[in-house]
């Protein structure tokens, strides 16, 4: 019995012109993986060692820009306690009619950005202790509740450092003049000041 002969498209070696294409296929996908590795790899590096940044988002109100309790699409202001920035709203019209104008220059703050102040300090002081005397840790900070706001310019401080309570705005902390948070009843009687943020 004879067996039919092989066929020969089986057998048949791949052209010239098919191996380099085959060739030329091989070189791209290896050196497309390769440059895949390398972007993933410095993205996660990237990613590692890049500083945190604060921006908008994060409650940053950049310095020498203008910012008031009016301005609701500043996620500094927006994300204040409803009931704080109500208040501070009523007392910033009283004290328009004395001629007064808040600025705001802090408000709420996410807890990045406040771990970034403190580490900040830290490095500037050379000494968590005294650091955390001017900058709280995000855990305590009332900013990062949004129940805490810095006030601007210093006759918008003072000024609601004497009329404040009328509002129940309070200063709370002694060594900050511009930080003001609701603490007590409206007409009601500030709590003594604590020293600073670290007490
Ligand atoms: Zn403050």
């Amino acid at each position: 019995m004879q067996h039919p002969a092989p066929s020969r498209t089986l057998v048949r070696p791949l052209s010239r012109a098919r191996r380099l294409t085959v060739l030329a296929l091989a070189v791209c996908v290896a050196a497309l993986s390769a440059a895949f590795v390398i972007v993933v790899v410095n993205a996660t590096f990237a990613s590692a060692i890049a500083p945190f940044a604060p921006t908008a988002d994060d409650g940053l109100i950049a310095e020498g820009a203008v910012v008031t309790l009016a301005d609701d699409d500043v996620p500094a202001v927006a994300r204040l306690d409803a009931a704080l920035r109500d208040a501070m709203r009523q007392a910033e019209a009283a004290a328009a009619v004395d001629g007064v104008a808040f600025q705001v220059t802090s408000g709420w703050r996410s807890s990045q950005y406040q771990q970034w102040l403190l580490d900040d300090a830290i490095e500037l002081y050379e000494s968590e202790q005294v650091a955390r005397q001017f900058v709280a840790t995000p855990e305590r900070s009332s900013h990062v509740t949004g129940h805490a706001v810095d006030i601007a310019p210093v006759d918008a401080q003072l000024w609601l450092i004497q009329n404040g309570a009328s509002f129940g705005i309070c200063q709370t902390y002694a060594n900050e003049r511009w930080h003001f948070e609701r603490a007590t009843a409206p007409g009601g009687v500030c709590p003594e000041m604590r020293t600073d943020a670290a007490a």
